[in-house]
């Protein structure tokens, strides 16, 4: 049967742009793209880009004092101009979007900026009501925040609306401990807006490895976040220039923004008309197998809409997969055991593999433990400490973990992460020279380890 394309792909982010234009850019295939929002999904347009640029320019301030210890005389540093650089962010944000569609027009997916839904195995529904017909689908819709559901929750902004504040809050609270908290508490203190942290549980980045997410917490407070532990939030009433947040403890407080960050949800409720076969699991994500193939044959789903790891990474690793099985014929699939990631708190994180406490509850253990001052930041009179720890199998030697506290550690895990993934041993770190003089180093230099199990 004729089919009006090869592959067609709801959802143009990151996962869904790539399948597209790799699948284009091969002999004979027709590939159309169909997206309701703006090209280049949640990491180009509201989360990991505009979110480095944040991270870049709420680190001047320290910057600046840094300067200082080294001897510069710098004219007194004032407050951002939060307008001037918003209009910068929100109009490079427009250019990587203008990159995204151009990228799928020179190679050749022909686009449609309308909701799209799946009728049955082969065909979509625009929103226009015209339907399509193609031989496969992909959907990769990605996700969007979650929302508790508490009085006042509608007066509360979430990382989509984060990117367009009109002014710099001046009492900002964070609700979450996970990455998007983490990051936009340190983010708004490196701004200079008073930050009070909420966090349910007793730790920040829960599943991490927990000396190092110490660490970071440690710090998150040193720099003057009111970090707190085991609250929540109860209700939430709108004041006249902000408002009144009762919590956990029956304390009522004053704010004039309050971000929730407490977790994503896939984008699945609008997928589909009427009821096609396609399986959900109890996070409404769309339940696939090892290949990203769906209940249904012909359709596949990648991505935040399949809630297996929501990184940007992972989703166009997944697409590249998806089209070397479907479209060249050969089996492939991620491994979700090696996946490095970086959290760019103040102070960053790198991690990859296993945390010092999932690694023992598997077999004992070797630690490998160093805590130092960074040369740099020691110099400008900084306390802050640096962090590496390796998690090294007793049996094997094989290094299992690295989990890094340090400024630039989202730079250095990349690059343990190749000896990670291919299995490296604490004998190869060993044998391995040490750049110096550099934090990364000692990566290399530890001997002794400082415990085992
Ligand atoms: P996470 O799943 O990382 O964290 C959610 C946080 O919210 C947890 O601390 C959780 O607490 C808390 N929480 C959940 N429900 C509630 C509730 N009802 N009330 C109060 N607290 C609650 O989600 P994020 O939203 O931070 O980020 C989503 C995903 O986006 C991440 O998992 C990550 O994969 C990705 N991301 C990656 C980034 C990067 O690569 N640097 C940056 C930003 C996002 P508890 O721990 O107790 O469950």
């Amino acid at each position: 049967m004729g089919y009006d394309f090869d592959l067609f792909v709801i959802g143009g982010g990151s996962g869904g742009v790539r399948a597209a234009r790799v699948t284009a850019a091969l002999r004979d295939k027709r590939v159309g793209l169909a997206e309701m929002d703006r090209y280049g999904g949640t990491c180009v347009i509201r989360g990991c880009v505009p979110k480095k640029l944040m991270v870049f320019s709420s680190d001047f301030p320290s910057a600046f004092t840094e300067a200082v210890a080294y001897g510069w005389k710098l004219p007194k540093a004032n407050r951002i101009d939060w307008d001037l650089f918003s209009k910068k962010l929100n109009a490079e944000v427009s250019r990587l979007e203008g990159i995204y569609r151009n990228l799928l027009k020179n190679s050749g997916v022909q686009t449609f900026d309308q909701h799209a839904k799946v009728v049955d195995a082969h065909t979509i529904e625009l929103e226009s009501g015209t339907q399509i017909t193609s031989k496969y689908i992909l959907l990769a819709t990605g996700g969007k925040p979650d929302l508790p559901d508490i009085p006042g929750i509608d007066n509360v902004i979430t990382s989509d609306q984060i990117f367009s504040l009109s002014a710099l809050p001046e009492k900002l609270l964070v609700v979450g401990g996970g990455y998007i908290a983490c990051e936009f508490s340190s983010i708004f203190n490196g701004f200079g807006s008073s930050v009070t942290q909420f966090c349910r549980s007793d730790t920040i980045l829960r599943g991490f490895d927990i000396e190092a997410t110490s660490l970071v917490a440690t710090q998150m407070k040193s720099n003057g976040i009111d970090l707190q532990f085991g609250v929540n939030v109860l209700k939430i009433e709108k004041e006249k220039n902000g408002f009144q947040v009762t919590d956990s403890f029956g304390r009522d407080q004053y704010f004039d923004q309050i971000l929730f960050a407490t977790g994503r949800t896939p984008n699945s409720k609008e997928l589909q008309i009427g009821s096609t076969g396609l399986k959900f699991g109890i996070n409404d994500e769309v339940l696939v197998d090892k290949y990203s193939k769906s209940s249904i044959s012909s359709i596949y789903a990648i991505g935040d809409l399949t809630n297996r790891k929501q990184l940007t990474p992972v989703a166009i690793k997944e697409a590249m997969a998806f089209v070397e099985t479907v479209f060249h014929k050969n089996p492939t699939f991620l491994d979700y055991n090696c996946i490095p990631t970086a959290i760019f708190t103040k102070p960053e994180m790198g991690t990859v593999g296993l945390s010092e406490e999932l690694a023992v509850e598997r077999g004992p253990v070797d630690i490998f433990t160093t805590y130092f001052k960074p040369m740099k930041t020691a110099f400008a009179d900084n306390a802050d400490k640096s962090f590496i720890k390796l998690v090294v199998c007793k049996r094997t030697d094989i290094v299992l973990g690295v989990h890094i506290v340090a400024p630039g550690a989202g730079e250095m895990i990349q690059m343990a992460a190749i000896a990670l993934s291919t299995g490296a041993t604490k004998k190869d770190f060993d044998n391995t020279l040490p750049v110096h003089p550099t934090l990364s180093e000692e990566i290399v230099t530890m001997q002794k380890p400082t415990r085992s199990s």
